[in-house]
Order: structure tokens, then sequence, then C-alpha cells
């Protein structure tokens, strides 16, 4: 079955366009109804083609105000070639603020290579994966930590089998010029649009940028940076790449004990914050019990040496909730 998403603007067009991906999505209060994901295509020419996404997960935001932006101000004779920029992938999740759809309560990172005949998630996927992703050379996913995660900024690439597209997507990553960057190992890649994408061989990057279900100035404008230096490192834009004004760190993720879960429900009193350098052993949070007063605090120990790349942003925690992820600084 044809995907039913359909396109308001013409992707073969030269100039910039703003419109609409049209999903189909028959309700009680629209019958007829669809849902209209913003869209901004600029084309001038042949050449590369860039992909932007923003609110892959819907509370996450320097992705959509870095490309709500960046689609406001790029002019089609600063560029060579095509850049698509969708501001809010999973447009009804960054409606209603969440991570994932309210409306199949689908998680978009986890769903690829979707489904044409299946739910509006799933449809969405669908259409990257065979329409949008096949036009694409370079692929930038904008995440952050949303509402229950914050992260050191970074952006990061994936180990690939395929040696000369690691070494594209290594270079894509440097060039983003985030404060940190890293080959990042996920905890469950299988159905991420990430590994759809690289399946695909573009050169993929992505990034989390920060966290709590907002956005800083900071990491804004290492959204904004990113996304203007990607242009340029993909021959797109000929202007010069913006100079960062902190360090580009390396970091470097050890398989084994890189990420710490909770094994308790509680109240999390955090010991380290982020960006702060600990050592095997070393405590990183204490965990009390909601239920009463009086009881020792379950405390949590580093299993490796490195720095504090992530934490859990709401101060309740629950058994099984992500808790710290730590990396270690590496000399480039
Ligand atoms: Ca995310």
């Amino acid at each position: 079955m044809a995907n039913p998403i359909s396109a308001t603007i013409d992707f073969d067009r030269d100039g910039v366009q703003h419109g609409f991906l049209q999903v189909p999505y028959s309700r009680n209060d629209s019958a007829w109804g669809s849902i209209m994901i913003p869209i901004t295509v600029v084309k001038n020419g042949d050449g590369p083609c860039a992909l932007f996404t923003g609110a892959n997960h819907g509370e996450e935001y320097e992705g959509p105000i870095a490309l709500n932006d960046l689609a406001n101000r790029l002019q089609a004779d600063e560029i060579k070639g095509r850049v698509i920029i969708v501001p809010a992938m999973n447009y009804p999740a960054y409606l209603s603020a969440t991570r994932v759809s309210p409306i199949d309560q689908l998680n978009m990172n986890r769903i690829f290579p979707g489904q044409s005949n299946g739910t509006v998630t799933q449809q969405i996927a669908d259409y990257f994966s065979t329409v949008l992703l096949p036009m694409a050379d370079y692929v930038l996913d904008i995440h952050s930590g949303g509402k229950t995660l914050e992260f050191l900024p970074f952006a990061a690439y994936h180990e690939l089998d395929d040696k000369e597209l690691l070494a594209k997507c290594e270079a894509a990553t440097r060039a983003f010029a985030a404060p940190y960057h890293l080959s990042l190992i996920e905890i469950d890649a299988a159905s991420m649009y990430d590994t759809q994408a690289e399946s695909m061989g573009k050169v993929f990057i992505s990034t989390e940028l920060g966290g709590g279900g907002t956005a800083s100035p900071r990491t804004v404008a290492v959204a904004k940076r990113g996304v203007h230096n990607l242009l340029v490192h993909a021959g797109i834009s000929q202007q010069a790449p913006i100079e960062s004004d902190e360090a580009n760190i390396r970091l470097d993720m050890q398989q084994d004990n890189a990420y710490v879960f909770s094994e308790h429900n509680g109240l999390l009193e955090p010991c380290v914050g982020l960006g702060d350098p600990v050592k095997t052993g070393d405590l990183l949070a204490r965990v009390y019990s909601t239920e009463r007063s009086g009881e020792a605090p379950v405390e949590y120990r580093a299993k490796s040496n490195g720095i504090i790349m992530g934490r859990h942003f709401p101060s309740l925690v629950k058994i099984g909730d992500f808790m710290n992820v730590i990396a270690r600084k590496v000399a480039d």
C-alpha cells in the first residue's frame, strides 16, 4: 500500500517553499480531517540534500527552535542543493508536549522503518523511510533529553560496519561543533530512525543537547551553530563555519559499565552533576524512601571512571529508570 501522506510543496522546485506534510486522520472532531505537519524546502539547482528534523520526541525543544529559525531565514541563493526542514517530526507529540504521540502512544524512534497502512506515527515513519530519506545525503535528527533526562550538549554518530560511511558520519559530527562529541552506544538501536538512515547509506548525525523538557540559551546556540556548520560541511552553504567559543571535547563510552539504572523507587539525591569527573566507586546518588522517614537511603556508585554525561531529570525515580551515563574524555 502506498503511503497516504502527501506534501503540499514540490521537492523538485527551486526556491523557498513553506508547506505541510498532510496526514489523513479521520476522527470525532474532524471526519475527513488531516494532521498538517509543517515542512520547509529550500532548493537551488543540483547539489547535496540535507534533511533536518526536530521533535522526533515531542518534548525536546532545541531542534524545533533552531529549525524554525533556519526555515525563517534560509534563502535559496545562499545554498547549492536542497535543504528539507521538518521542525517537529512527531508533530502530534510536539503539540501535546509528550515524548510519544497522544494518538497511538507510539515512540517515533522505536518504530522504524514504519508502516504505510499503520497508525499515524507508523505512517509518518514510513514516509520518512520511503520518501524523505531516499532524497537525502546528510540527515540530522536533533534530540535533547526531554522531560526525564538531561545531557551534556553533544553530537554523536554510531559505529558502523561500513567504514567509509562511518568516517563521513564522524566528520559531520565534528563539523556540528557541539561542546562534546562521541560515538554513541544506544541502549536499543534496532528500530531507530538513526539505524534506518544509516542502513540506507546516509551520513547521519544525532544530538542530545540538554533536557528537562525545556531549552536554554546555551543549548539553542549549539543547535543553531550546528545546523549552519553542517550545511557548510555538506557543501550546501558556501558561508564560513561559525567558530565555537566552547571546546569540542571528544568522549568515549565504555560498553559494559556506562549506564546506571535505578533498582529502587524513591526520592533521588544527586551527588554529582553533569560534567563532573567520577572514579569507580564514587557516590553518584542516594535514593530515599518516599514511604517513611528514618530509613537509610540506597547508595548508587560509579562502575567506571569518567565524567557524568547524562542524568535522570525528575527528582522522583522509579525502579528501572535510567539514572546516569558515564563517558570518558579522550584525546582527539
Ligand atoms: Ca530523544
